[in-house]
């Protein structure tokens, strides 16, 4: 391609906006552009690296006989009122109505259409096991957009979903999606970890990983072991449970409510004659202090119906786990000293300081604004808490050290959950209905870009990894008035692409040190210049990230590059 007549708007300087180091890069290369706060155009080379991205994607999905389609993101709101996610999503769910007043939602993610789709297209264990993918614009209203790609209010992921008989057999279908997401990220160029992502089953067998690209900007702290490859999500007591220094500033000191009729979960449990800290995970509080739902362990035998009267006389609902999870972000297994009920409002450390926190630590009485780690001490949170820098793993005799990780994928054993609400069920070999087994599986498509460029850059620019490179060969003429280079460009441009290399000609009437700029900015990672030595049939040739040049004859340069 030519870059006179390429859309690369590059910028010398950073727009104020943007405070990482890969949203600088992105819209300074010319990758892309806001058009409103986490809504981003991709430009003609951001488009190019998503769509090789893409392309590895659909390789290593093809390749474990995954089946690629394409749902709509327009989804009817009656389909996530059955999964009960409708209220519950709360409002990161975008949400609109047609023109006969139907309510409608822009797909977050596609568990309740794949499931009804399921229900409806597969009814016999024959067809089992399958996986579905797609790779799709997203919607998420997000509460705080930021670092450009990283979390967008509309961003690009392949989601994938999968379909089993049975248990055993979800865990091969989850085992050859995991080890599919290792080549992916692998090929993608990402130096990466992949943890348990419920850092509460620290020690116990995790049936929920996530890929963490390592970058300081990481919003997720990964306890990574100095020996074995044990690795995990503390769900960081910063990010999730708490505010950082900084931002606890910000949050007013803690405050007494009166919300009268309210229990302390002492009280709860011996009402429900359960074990605090057993069965009652979480409860929930909105800021005014009213609670909202309660997580129950769903492998506890209890009396549901009585449980659930008891909470309603508490006014509190019932929620399923996953629902509170999808609602809260909040890992499970998580319950605090008796007494003191958990802030738990808590998608992001900005939810924790806009909505405030309360605890039932007083009969009649909640705290609102409740910073964990600043109002009382963190260990005192949960088991998993406890684990610090330098703790000795579980598995080995290795200690824990702390990184940042970016979540770039996420793979999760769901189980019945969805298939029971919405009724998809299959007849097994014997004839008899079960609920079809599912798993999900999410890759951060668009955010990936954030997370290599964290990853691969110096003070001049981008350096893209080859296999998701924009182009393959940055070509420059210095003077493309001179025939004797701009023939000699010419001839390698035609040859370069003969063999398949993708090839940036940078044919624009700029001075040398603008060309050379803009390629380094732009990242290509291989650059030939063709300069004064044109007709001596000399070019030069260098990596992106090289020290210096080498000088080669024009005739070499096809075997140098392939
Ligand atoms: P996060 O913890 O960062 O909010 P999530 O756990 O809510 O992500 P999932 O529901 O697991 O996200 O979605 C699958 C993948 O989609 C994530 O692993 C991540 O890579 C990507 N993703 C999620 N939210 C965003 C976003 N707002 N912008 C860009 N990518 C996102
Ligand atoms: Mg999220
Ligand atoms: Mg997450
Ligand atoms: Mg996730």
């Amino acid at each position: 391609m030519l870059q006179s007549k390429l859309l690369i708007p590059t910028l010398r300087d950073a727009p104020s906006e943007a405070d990482v180091v890969s949203h600088q890069l992105m819209l300074r290369a010319g990758l892309i552009r806001p058009l409103a706060a986490g809504i981003y155009t991709y430009l003609p080379l951001g488009w190019r690296v998503l769509r090789k991205v893409s392309s590895i994607i659909r390789e290593e999905m093809d390749r474990i006989g995954a089946q690629e389609m394409l749902m709509p993101a327009m989804q009817p709101a009656e389909l996530w009122q059955q999964s009960g996610r409708y209220s519950l999503y709360g409002p990161e769910l975008v949400r609109l109505y047609d023109r006969h007043n139907r309510e409608f939602a822009l797909g977050p993610t596609h568990e309740e259409v794949i499931t009804s789709l399921i229900r409806d297209e597969v009814n016999s264990y024959r067809k089992l096991p399958m996986i579905l993918y797609q790779i799709q614009t997203k919607f998420r209203d997000e509460r705080r957009p930021r670092y450009g790609l990283l979390r967008g209010r509309e961003f690009m992921m392949k989601d994938a979903y999968s379909f089993d008989a049975d248990w055993e057999s979800l865990d091969d279908t989850y085992r050859n999606v995991y080890y599919a997401y290792t080549r992916i990220f692998d090929r993608c160029g990402l130096t990466y970890r992949v943890v348990e992502a419920d850092a509460g089953t620290i020690g116990g067998e995790g049936e929920t990983h996530e890929f963490m690209a390592l970058a300081d900007i990481g919003e997720d702290t990964v306890a990574v072991c100095s020996h074995c490859s044990y690795s995990a999500n503390l769900e960081t007591a910063y990010t999730r449970h708490g505010a950082s220094p900084a931002e606890a500033r910000t949050v007013p000191k803690p405050e007494k409510i009166h919300t009268p009729g309210v229990r302390t979960i002492d009280q709860l449990t011996a009402s429900l004659d359960i074990e605090a800290g057993h069965i009652l995970k979480t409860l929930i509080y909105m800021a005014d202090g009213r609670p909202v739902a309660v997580i129950v362990r769903g492998d506890h035998e209890v009396n549901e119906t009585k449980l659930k009267n008891a909470l309603r006389a508490n006014h509190i609902e019932l929620a399923n786990e996953e629902i509170v999870r999808q609602h809260t972000g909040a890992p499970i297994g998580f319950a605090g000293p008796v007494g003191l009920s958990l802030p738990l409002w808590i998608d992001q450390e900005a939810a924790i300081i806009e909505s405030g926190v309360a605890g039932a630590n007083e009969p009649n009485y909640h705290l609102r604004y409740v910073v964990p780690g600043r109002d009382f001490p963190l260990e005192h949170i949960g088991d998993y808490r406890n684990v610090t820098e330098g703790d000795s793993c579980p598995h080995c005799e290795g200690t824990f050290k702390f990184y940042r990780g970016i979540e770039v994928g996420h793979v999760f054993k769901l189980g019945t959950k969805y298939s029971a609400a919405l009724g998809a069920g299959f007849l097994n070999a014997a004839g008899r209905e079960n609920p079809v087994i599912m798993g999900c599986y999410g890759i951060g498509v668009s955010r990936i870009l954030s997370a290599v460029i964290e990853q691969n850059h110096d003070d001049g620019g981008i350096l893209w990894p080859m296999a998701i490179a924009p182009f393959h060969v940055h070509l420059i003429p210095v003077s493309v008035q001179d025939p004797v280079q701009r023939g000699l460009a010419e001839k390698l441009y035609y040859r370069l692409q003969a063999e398949g290399m993708e090839v940036l000609m940078d044919d624009r009437e700029e001075r040398p040190g603008v060309k050379f700029k803009d390629s380094d900015l732009i990242g290509i990672p291989i650059r030939i210049v063709v300069g004064k030595q044109a007709g001596e049939g000399l070019v030069e040739i260098k990596e992106r990230g090289q020290a210096a040049a080498e000088v080669i004859g024009y005739e070499d340069v096809v075997t140098h590059v392939l």
